[in-house]
């Protein structure tokens, strides 16, 4: 489904629920997470501002070997109550659910450097037919719609089709996304990857290894939460 097809059908989507409740308690409210269950949420709290990791900033690894993105933003960690709306957006085709995710996200964004472009982490073609739309693009759409952010789906592509990073090793999550991306025409200085959850953080190093590469300056990676 091309990506002009699958935001108006998510503006369908939204506009045929009953609108003006949270999606977490169900009360009335004016946004989709309402200011209470915003606030109850889990937050990132103090973490290496590099990757990510909970802990000392930077942390041990990336005072030993930097990864090639420059710095990680997430709405929340991994877990209740987010989850279950993540696993709804994505396996689900709760495409709607976008803006009540990036809530979290927005609220986190606050002292981020806003970067010049958007860019969403791309899905094989096979698994966006699939699925129907790539959640990571609905996810940049609202950002850049909420930050006024450019948002480019022409440059990174997804060539090969990689099985699931999950229960790999290290060595064969690098073998598995080998040649996964490419990039189409120049990137501008300074972007921020857009992802729904950060598990091992190869999928964004991946893609900073071919935007740096290819004359970026600065990569951020943006995402609903870290597993
Ligand atoms: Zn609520
Ligand atoms: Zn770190």
């Amino acid at each position: 489904m091309s990506s002009e097809i699958a935001r108006i059908l998510a503006r369908l989507a939204r506009q045929a629920k009953p609108g003006g409740r949270c999606w977490l308690c169900l009360e009335p409210s004016p946004d989709p997470l309402c200011p209470h269950c915003l606030a109850d949420l889990p937050k990132p709290g103090r973490r290496c501002q590099r990757c990510g990791e909970p802990g000392p900033d930077p942390c041990r690894r990336c005072l030993a070997k930097p990864p090639p993105f420059d710095a990680v933003h997430y709405g929340c960690p991994y877990g209740p109550p987010l989850d279950a709306l993540i696993h709804s957006f994505k396996y689900q085709r709760q495409w709607w659910l976008d803006a009540a995710l990036c809530q979290p996200l927005l609220a986190a964004l606050g002292g981020a450097e806003m970067p010049d472009c958007l860019l969403p982490v791309p899905l094989h073609w096979s698994r966006q037919l699939w699925r129907g739309f790539n959640q990571a693009e609905l996810i940049a759409w609202q950002l850049g719609k909420a930050l006024q952010l450019p948002v480019r789906c022409d440059l990174l592509r997804r060539p090969r089709r990689t099985r699931s990073q999950q229960g790999l090793t290290r060595t064969a999550r690098l073998r598995n996304l080998k040649g996964a991306f490419a990039l189409k025409g120049s990137p501008p200085g300074h972007v921020a990857l857009v992802d729904d959850v950060m598990t091992t953080g190869s999928t964004a190093a991946a893609l900073a290894r071919l935007l740096k590469a290819a004359g970026c300056h600065k990569v951020q990676l943006w995402c609903l939460a870290r597993a």
